[in-house]
């Protein structure tokens, strides 16, 4: 009868989507949600979407057939292109392991379930994974799921409201030897904030002076700066490097198919036979969990991703996402700092990237913004920047502002 199953507390996000659908006010704010809406509140299907679907629909040999258990060839290959380069020399020299996944989520759960497996974890560092303190919360489970202890490394500086860069860079330099660190490749989750390319340079050095294994996760490749490649820039770097690594990649943001659950795991090998090894305990591990990954958005994805009309036209879909959302990040910079000329320095508005921003509100504070002006934000004084839009952006500047004043 499970009496001796204890109730789990409800998920957070989506326990403030229910009391932000439940609540009635007409200037209520959803700064919660992890997905982009448009300048109306809507999300957006991309046009380049609706096409890929036309073109799904309108093909007479499209069945409903298996995918192998690896994932859509054609899916698999171009999106290791498009994390790694298409002119990658590791793409070229086939030391790139890729598998088709269930979106990001999947894909950080095949990654960590073979590290559980077959990683060489030392004797000395124990079966620990390092996270970025913060991160996205749901990679605690992930590893725990499978007997990897998630301990974290400083990150945030909550006095700078930006990187606690010397913290970060002494965390990997006296973790012992071989330890796995988890690194969000661009637009950090919850923080946006982001080290620089420089910095990104001195975290590569120490992780091969220490050996370390690279476990990045990319949610976000052109949600950052709107640019594909730019956004990939700090993998493609790792790999220039010969750091020994792995990238989780989901296409659930960049091409709003948040429900098709579509993403790559790419495993970067020393060798074309280690690739091949690595390959075959991948396809080992899917087919006990999933047999076979859903066809779909693999299809959408796999013509966007290898049509060149498509895919010109996934980039400009990108830039419109990620535009508006850097010109909501102008906009309430601008509001608090020349209209309402709210105490403190609010430049890490602009600074940070991607969808999420964190305000330096406090706890209280938060919670004030939730009760007080039912504008719904997690308790962190994290915002989803894509929650904003020319209508409420006035109405949230005010709001934080008075907060803030107290
Ligand atoms: N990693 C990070 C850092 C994320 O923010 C997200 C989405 N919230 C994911 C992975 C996975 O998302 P999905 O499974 O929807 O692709």
């Amino acid at each position: 009868s499970w009496n001796e199953v204890p109730l789990a507390p409800p998920d957070s996000i989506f326990k403030l989507t229910a009391a932000f659908k439940a609540d009635q006010f007409p200037q209520k704010v959803n700064l919660g949600v992890g997905a982009y809406r448009d300048n109306e509140d809507k999300p957006w299907v991309l046009p380049v979407v609706k096409k890929a679907t036309s073109v799904l629909l309108n093909d007479p040999n499209l069945d409903h057939e298996y995918l192998p258990i690896t994932g859509l060839p054609e899916f698999t290959s171009g999106a290791a292109k498009l994390i790694l380069g298409s002119d990658s020399p590791a793409i070229q020299e086939g030391r790139v392991t890729s598998v088709q996944t269930i979106s990001g989520t999947g894909a950080n759960h095949l990654g960590a379930l073979f590290l559980s497996r077959f990683y060489h974890f030392s004797p000395e560092g124990g079966r620990k994974v390092w996270l970025s303190d913060p991160t996205w919360v749901n990679h605690f489970a992930i590893f725990g799921n499978v007997q990897i202890e998630p301990v974290t490394y400083p990150y945030y500086d909550p006095q700078t409201i930006g990187l606690a860069f010397k913290p970060f860079l002494d965390t990997l330099r006296n973790a012992p030897s071989k330890s796995v660190f988890l690194l969000h490749a661009c637009a950090h989750n919850p923080t946006g904030v982001d080290p620089t390319r420089d910095q990104w340079k001195e975290i590569c050095d120490v992780i091969l002076e220490k050996g370390h294994y690279a476990f990045f996760d990319c949610a976000y490749q052109g949600f950052a700066s709107g640019d594909l490649d730019n956004d990939a820039w700090a993998v493609r770097y790792f790999v220039s490097r010969s750091v020994p690594l792995l990238v989780c990649q989901s296409f659930a943001k960049n091409a709003g198919l948040y429900g098709e659950r579509i993403g790559a795991l790419h495993v970067v090998a020393p060798t074309t036979e280690a690739a091949a090894r690595v390959k075959s305990q991948l396809s080992v591990l899917s087919r006990s969990e999933i047999s076979n990954p859903p066809a779909h958005g693999a299809r959408l994805v796999s013509l966007i991703l290898n049509n060149p009309e498509l895919f010109n036209d996934w980039k400009r879909d990108i830039e419109t996402m990620a535009n508006r959302i850097i010109e909501m990040r102008r906009e309430l910079h601008r509001s608090l700092t020349e209209e309402l000329k709210t105490p403190g320095n609010w430049d890490h508005i602009i600074n940070q990237i991607g969808m999420f921003s964190f305000t330096g509100l406090n706890a209280e504070q938060s919670k004030a913004m939730v009760e007080k002006a039912h504008i719904y934000m997690t308790g962190n004084g994290r915002i989803s920047m894509s929650g904003l839009n020319t209508h409420n952006i006035r109405y949230v500047a005010e709001s934080l502002d008075k907060v803030v004043r107290g």
